[in-house]
């Protein structure tokens, strides 16, 4: 339930992930009490040789019989495990709930059920057309002057409605018991940079699309406006141009600029920052700025903008932040152009599965409680711990043969990795949410009741000190992140099931699934980013330069190997935006595996399974973690958008790499980096 937790924030504070989901997903009802094999071998496609096309060995039959489903941009192990998870499980929870009658107000019970009935009762949302939004709307057409327009803007970011900056609180980087607060760079409809300056023919055609989609809401809203999506493209795009580009955010240094608040009005007067903050409920001393030369840059594009203009651009800022709590019109038509066009994908999934879908997203934490109570066996935490530990002590062991750290860095390295903590399943304490306001027949209100509780969660926080056993990540989700500031890694119940974590599957199944997870995880803290924290988690470089400098090469090896890759036509891999998971990738499978032939030492080798050595059934189980089919459209917004590399090449690319890969299956050629190209990092 973090407020503004979606990617470029993601990518430039502490928290990665180790799976970005394209959109959203799911398809086919799956039975949930489907004993799964403990090692598959339906998904092999025994006509393509392993060491000509690995993923299309490994994965071949895989993806010929579980084609995208109409309702998905991209289909893989996340998107199936994370549709049963919903459909099934939390599906399950709220009809329950659903059966129970007078609910005490405030209840987790009543928060789950009264929005989902709101979110059901679409004649009640169809007769009250845009009226909830129209509160925001006058507010922004009685601005005078641009100094009232981000007074107002102020007000709105409380709900989430965009603007060109976003401004949040989370724990100082350089000072990581404590929280400070920061702004960073926002506002932009198509989400990155490169959707306004790409000039690929795919990309025109998205603008293009863009335009119309904008006019045609206005249209159905009713105002009118001459040309506003021309107006609203030119405006994003001015204002994209001056923002950092995605793999910028990266670098933890550059976008920590601490500057006193009173500063701002120096660098851009044009902005009312004393009413913009104080309708945001905050008044810092201090602010943590991203791009200070961004704050100087927008002052003149304000300036040059008409105020008309500007004010189309905010409300067309309430309109798409909304229209999914609209009528149905406003509905398929943000659709439309947010998921066919962007993501290629066709049909909407069913009303029923969305509200489920909206009350596991917006009340994510209440629903995990229930989640966590039903299906995570608190045995999973010790297994888990025992993973963790021998996965810790492998990387300690292989950091003490590095061939290129020196011994003084090797020793910080370890105590680093000494002070790792780790989360599994789900907080230790929940956060009490029974002031949120929910009514059955008051879906906006309800989702500015929930956005608003989290506002104010968040900036309680401010100047106050951080409370490490904070969740950012609901238990339910498939995934798991890293956390540099805290320097932790967290797991959250729901990825802890099959394919990633089996425990009745063959070992060697889980060292490439959940074990290799685990080391990916770890080494975010030794990546790019993370390793510019110390084990303290602040920003601190902690590496002797000669050491940093070495480090450095063997990414830019990694970046340029990556770089290289063609994905679709047009489109190559962003081998900067990607290093950091590409080094994760790399590193969690080498520990991986390293973890697995330590956990065999002094026992019988272990027999082959369907003819497979416990070697190769690691790297198959690496790949069928990874299996996935894709739109184009998905693929082409993955490759310009996210830090993760395509699911196909972290299998190909990222085993090529390894020789312990090449070794198992004798491989040389298409799936072989020559040795002495290797890239060897942890
Ligand atoms: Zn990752």
């Amino acid at each position: 339930m973090q407020k503004h937790f979606y990617l470029p924030m993601i990518a430039a504070t502490a928290i990665v992930l180790i799976f970005t989901s394209s959109c959203n997903n799911n398809q086919k009802s799956m039975n949930a009490e489907n004993k799964v094999p403990a090692f598959d071998t339906s998904g092999i496609d025994r006509t393509v040789k392993p060491c000509d096309d690995f993923d299309n060995f490994a994965n071949g039959n895989w993806k010929k019989h579980n084609p995208i489903p109409s309702t998905e941009g991209s289909w893989g192990s996340f998107d199936v495990l994370d549709k049963e998870t919903r459909e099934v499980k939390i599906k399950g929870i709220v009809k329950d709930l659903l059966t129970q009658e007078n609910l005490k107000k405030g209840s987790d019970a009543q928060l789950i059920t009264g929005f989902y009935k709101s979110y059901m009762d679409t004649a009640t949302i169809e007769k009250r057309g845009i009226t909830p939004i129209m509160p925001m709307i006058e507010k922004i057409n009685s601005a005078k002057n641009t100094m009232d327009l981000f007074a107002v803007s102020g007000e709105l970011a409380k709900y989430d409605v965009g603007g060109p900056f976003m401004v949040y609180v989370s724990a100082d980087d350089r000072n990581s018991t404590m929280n400070a607060v920061s702004m960073g760079q926002g506002g932009l409809s198509l989400r990155d940079r490169n959707y306004y300056e790409n000039k690929d023919s795919a990309m025109v055609k998205i603008r293009a699309e863009f335009v119309k989609h904008v006019d045609k809401m206005f249209g159905m809203a009713g105002w009118s406006v001459t040309n506003p999506g021309k107006t609203i493209l030119d405006f994003e795009t001015k204002m994209a141009l001056l923002q950092l580009k995605n793999f910028e955010l990266r670098d933890p240094v550059k976008i920590y600029n601490k500057i006193a608040f009173g500063e701002l009005k120096k660098k851009a007067p044009g902005i009312n920052w004393g009413d913009y903050y104080k309708n945001y409920d905050l008044q810092p001393d201090t602010v943590i700025v991203w791009n200070l030369d961004y704050l100087k840059n927008l002052d003149q594009l304000i300036k040059a903008t008409p105020l008309e203009d500007l004010k189309t651009y905010f409300r067309w800022q309430v309109l798409t932040n909304y229209a999914g709590l609209l009528p149905v019109q406003f509905n398929k038509e943000s659709f439309h152009f947010f998921n066919t066009i962007m993501y290629g994908v066709k049909v909407q999934r069913p009303r029923e599965e969305r509200a489920i879908m909206n009350a596991n997203r917006r009340l994510g934490m209440p629903l995990g409680k229930l989640f966590v109570e039903k299906y995570f066996p608190e045995s999973s935490k010790k297994k888990v711990s025992e993973m963790i530990e021998n996965v810790r002590t492998v990387y300690g062991e292989r950091i003490d043969k590095l061939s290129w750290m020196g011994p003084a860095t090797k020793e910080k390295a370890k105590k680093k990795l000494a002070a790792f903590t780790y989360k599994i399943g789900y907080p230790d304490k929940w956060k009490d949410y029974s002031t949120i306001d929910i009514q059955p027949d008051k879906l906006l209100e309800n989702c500015n009741s929930i956005t608003l509780w989290e506002h104010n969660d968040m900036i309680a926080k401010a100047g106050k000190p951080v409370d490490k056993s904070e969740w950012m990540m609901s238990p339910q989700t498939i995934n798991a992140y890293n956390n540099s500031s805290n320097n932790e890694i967290v797991f959250p119940a729901a990825i802890l099931q099959p394919p990633f974590f089996n425990p009745d599957a063959d070992d060697a199944i889980n060292y490439g699934g959940i074990i290799s997870v685990i080391g990916h995880e770890m080494t975010h803290g030794f990546d790019d980013h993370g390793s510019q924290y110390d084990g303290s988690g602040n920003l601190n470089n902690w590496w002797a330069p000669e050491d940093a400098k070495n480090f450095a090469a063997l990414g830019k090896k990694l970046e340029d190997y990556f770089n290289a890759i063609e994905v679709t036509k047009g489109f190559k891999i962003d081998g900067k935006l990607t290093v950091g998971e590409n080094i994760a990738d790399l590193g969690g499978l080498t520990l991986g595996y390293y973890a697995l032939k330590k956990s065999l030492t002094g026992k019988t080798e272990p027999e082959p399974i369907h003819g497979f050595t416990w070697q190769q059934r690691f790297f198959l189980g690496w790949a069928q973690v990874w299996h996935e089919n894709m739109t184009n459209e998905s693929l082409i917004n993955q490759v310009q958008t996210n830090e993760h590399t395509p699911a196909r090449w972290r299998i190909n690319a990222t085993l090529a790499q390894m020789k312990e890969f090449s070794d198992a299956f004798g491989c040389a050629g298409k799936m072989a980096v020559p040795d002495a190209d290797r890239v060897v990092i942890w």
